[in-house]
């Protein structure tokens, strides 16, 4: 598989370290908020990614973590704690507020079909791990203390800014005029590892630890959480594009002053959902949610659909018009799917079957391509074949799509053959028989132009009391009470 790496820029070969088996890492939310559906895109590309990855017969094991610590409001490690203003927000805990939200989060990934990582660690729960690396980090020399604080010393480093798109002057973005710089730092690029007392009075959550009483920064959580639960080499980590740098960026430079040796290979960044008055940020507050497409009356798995229709990497412009469109395409593909249902018989041909699935594993193997995969998925219909060898193809395609649509088929199946069911009238085997060869008899005359003879049989069950109804679905009929 083709995929586009970050760190060299093209589109490499993607391989693990070990055939068969890949380690995916993804940063996961940081819980003082609901998620909003530009962090979910993020989330749904990369599930997408991980569904693909297990469709080639991969071995995946994803490790995603849990920003309940750490985080500020400017990612270069300035301005306010984001879980102590949610706490504030809302006269909470930081711990309460990191267990609503977390739960929050994995509801909206349900409804999204995003399947769970193989392992969920919150930063608080890894404290001691991230002692352990500070202090080698410390001892090897690429870490010094100042004010109170243990920061990272990225002059230390042949190379920091590894991914080519991002510079120094990059770190004042997302900083606010009033939040001074951290005089303590040796570099402008310089983070802090280690927090101590002299960051904020109210803090909540503090350890104990060899650098004084304090809190992790940011970056270290995912470096320690990769290492812990996957070793000392990654194959693929996931992030929306905003990761890359300052916190990618960082978490190479931490793993691989302690490792030695070089961490992760591959470097997978999903570009942003904007809305036409920009970039949608939590930390705005105001801002989409899974929650208010649902009160909009949106089937969450319409957004999906959405996602999959653009490429990861292009940026994405929501509005409610372009959802309303995928909505009317979603449901269109659904009742294509419904009415194969109704001859799914015969055996599978397996040629088109092949044929069918070369197209749409061509599509993500050139670097996710998910929206020609979708094409892929259109294009089944076209195929020459037979209906089961169509819902096949289907199926196994959603095996990475997961878009709901075979099920939503085959509920919208039910739902019409119980209508039909219904409108049926209720009579006796033997006058359903007469009735049917009739309807039969009739269809043979209308369609050997004998209109004469269609309409004799009309008028002769009419006198019986019985109305015949041409429809789009068949001949129906009615009885006079
Ligand atoms: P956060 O909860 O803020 O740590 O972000 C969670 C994930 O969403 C990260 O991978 C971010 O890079 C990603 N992200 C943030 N904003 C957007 C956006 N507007 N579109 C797509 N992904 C985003
Ligand atoms: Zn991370």
């Amino acid at each position: 598989m083709q995929l586009y790496n970050s760190l060299t820029r093209t589109k490499d070969e993607f391989r693990e370290r070990e055939a068969g088996k890949v380690s995916m890492y993804t940063c996961g939310p940081t819980v003082y908020h609901f998620a909003h559906i530009g962090n979910l895109r993020t989330y749904t590309m990369e599930d997408v990614l991980e569904k693909y990855l297990r469709y080639l017969g991969k071995d995946v094991l994803r490790v995603m973590n849990i920003t309940d610590v750490g985080h500020l409001s400017s990612d270069g490690d300035t301005g306010e704690d984001k879980m102590l203003k949610g706490a504030r927000r809302e006269h909470k805990t930081v711990l309460e507020i990191a267990k609503f939200y977390t739960d929050a989060f994995f509801s909206d990934c349900d409804k999204l079909h995003i399947k769970r990582p193989d392992v969920i660690e919150p930063a608080t729960g890894c404290i001691p791990e991230f002692i352990e690396m500070i202090e080698t980090l410390l001892k090897k020399g690429y870490a010094y203390e100042a004010g109170g604080n243990i920061y990272f010393d990225t002059s230390k480093l042949d190379k920091y800014y590894v991914f080519n798109d991002f510079r120094e002057e990059d770190l004042e973005v997302g900083v606010r005029d009033s939040v001074e710089e951290d005089t303590n730092k040796r570099n402008k690029a310089d983070f802090v590892l280690w927090f101590t007392k002299s960051k904020f009075e109210d803090q909540e959550l503090k350890w104990d630890s060899p650098f004084g009483v304090g809190y992790p920064g940011w970056h270290i959580e995912c470096s320690c959480i990769a290492g812990k639960h996957v070793g000392e080499y990654l194959d693929i980590h996931c992030g929306g594009i905003d990761n890359a740098f300052p916190h990618h960026t960082n978490e190479i430079a931490q793993s691989e002053a302690t490792y030695g040796h070089e961490w992760c290979k591959h470097w997978f960044h999903v570009h942003h959902l904007n809305t036409n008055s920009g970039k949608m940020s939590k930390s705005k507050g105001e801002f989409l949610t899974v929650s208010l497409l649902e009160e909009r009356g949106f089937n969450p798995l319409v957004y999906r659909f959405f996602c999959l229709q653009s490429h990861y990497r292009k940026n994405l412009v929501f509005s409610w018009e372009n959802l309303e469109n995928a909505r009317t395409a979603y449901n269109k593909l659904v009742s294509r799917v419904a009415s194969l249902l109704s001859s799914p018989d015969g055996e599978l041909d397996a040629v088109a079957f092949e044929e069918g699935k070369r197209r749409f594993t061509d599509a993500l193997d050139n670097d996710l391509n998910t929206s020609l995969a979708v094409t892929a998925l259109y294009d089944v219909f076209k195929l020459d074949t037979n209906n089961k060898t169509k819902l096949a193809l289907i199926s196994d395609f959603e095996r990475v799509l997961d878009l709901g649509i075979v099920d939503a088929a085959k509920a919208e199946y039910e739902a019409n053959q119980k209508n039909e069911a219904e409108s049926t009238p209720d009579v006796s085997d033997e006058l359903l028989a007469y009735i049917n060869a009739k309807i039969e008899e009739r269809r043979a005359a209308k369609k050997n132009r004998d209109f004469a003879t269609a309409d004799a049989i009309r008028d002769e069950l009419l006198a019986k009391g019985i109305t015949l109804l041409d429809t789009r679905e068949g001949t129906k009929f009615e009885i006079a009470k």
